[in-house]
């Protein structure tokens, strides 16, 4: 079994975009109440007290949107001088990076996964829900904030979703041929809207690296990364293009990784909200943080992936109560 040593912690479950795929305008979300949120304190209890101890190292902060979390900067702050940690990334849609960049990469945090679904600001704007204002400017502001201050790797994420955006693979892709990027495109999962996935479907990374391959080539790339991704490279790219393809494959082989939700739950699986334990009401219970590593040591013993094809099994009722944003995508 795979050492598990990841945690992607959801620190917010809001988002200022309304992504058609996550939580489209007008879907109803039952926001965590503020008292049930994690505080910046309890978080770092919990990561000091029983993460770290029973061997988590690398942390991803995402949310929701993480840059919405007032304490943000104080929280990387604070994980990025633990001396136990040895990887700190985020992942956001960097609407509000430009302004917080410097600061972010200052306060500790060197890698960042920034969702980029398209280069054309109409797309962009009905994909995120611009309501009236345009947004894609201000995301690019932000990415070019990102890379002027030094975040290296510089990761954008492209959801793929048929005939709202995979027509502009290769522009996404070409993006890799002059800048140190590494643009991943990841198979939309009927988690969030199952009627646009219903509607759309999903098209399979080998479709997308066969269109990729007819045009400029493509090989596999010598850089590896330690997740789920499959890294390939056009020749002669200065970036690379991941491929992270959990509908047409099984990766739990490689699974690292644990979800702590912004109100607590840690999840062993995307898949699996049966699995789930609540760390939150134990620590304010006044359980003992030895006995919560207890009960994390025994969900990571067991941790039961599931994929994609078996994931009916991962809820009760048949549909995931939580979206990508809630569960911390
Ligand atoms: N707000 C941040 C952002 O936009 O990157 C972080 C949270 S968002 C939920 C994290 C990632 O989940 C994004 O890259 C997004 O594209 C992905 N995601 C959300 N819903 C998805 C779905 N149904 N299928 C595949 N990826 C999804």
């Amino acid at each position: 079994m795979n050492k598990v040593d990841y945690l992607r912690i959801s620190l917010i479950d809001r988002c200022n975009f309304r992504c058609q795929y996550c939580m489209p305008e007008g879907a109803e979300l039952d926001y965590i109440l503020r008292q049930q949120l994690l505080t910046a304190e309890e978080l770092l209890t919990l990561i000091r007290e029983v993460f770290i101890p029973v061997g988590f190292t690398r942390f991803r902060l995402t949310g929701g949107e993480p840059l919405l979390h007032p304490q943000v900067v104080e929280i990387v702050r604070a994980i990025a001088s633990l001396p136990q940690t040895q990887d700190l990334a985020m992942t956001t849609n960097a609407f509000l990076l430009a302004n917080k960049a410097q600061n972010l990469y200052d306060a500790g945090l060197r890698r960042i996964n920034i969702s980029l679904d398209s280069l054309d600001p109409e797309v962009f704007d009905r994909i995120v829900g611009s309501r009236g204002r345009s947004r894609w400017q201000q995301v690019w502001d932000g990415i070019q904030a990102a890379h002027r201050v030094g975040f290296d790797p510089l990761k954008l994420n492209v959801v793929v979703i048929p005939g709202v955006n995979d027509c502009e693979v290769l522009d996404l892709a070409a993006l890799t041929l002059t800048r140190y990027w590494h643009v991943r495109f990841i198979e939309f999962m009927p988690i969030g809207n199952s009627q646009l996935f219903g509607d759309r479907g999903w098209v399979a990374s080998a479709e997308l690296r066969q269109r990729i391959r007819d045009a400029y080539g493509l090989v596999e790339s010598q850089v590896r990364g330690n997740g789920p991704a499959d890294v390939f490279q056009i020749p002669g790219a200065k970036g690379t293009l991941g491929f992270i393809s959990q509908m047409s494959e099984c990766f739990c082989d490689r699974c690292n990784r644990m979800r702590l939700s912004a109100d607590g739950w840690l999840r062993p699986c995307l898949l699996n909200e049966m699995g789930q334990i609540d760390l939150k009401s134990a620590l304010r219970a006044g359980v003992p943080t030895d006995e919560i590593r207890d009960r994390v040591t025994q969900l990571l013993t067991l941790k039961s992936d599931i994929n994609y094809k078996q994931r009916e099994s991962g809820t009760s009722a048949g549909t995931y109560a939580r979206t990508m944003s809630q569960i911390g995508g």
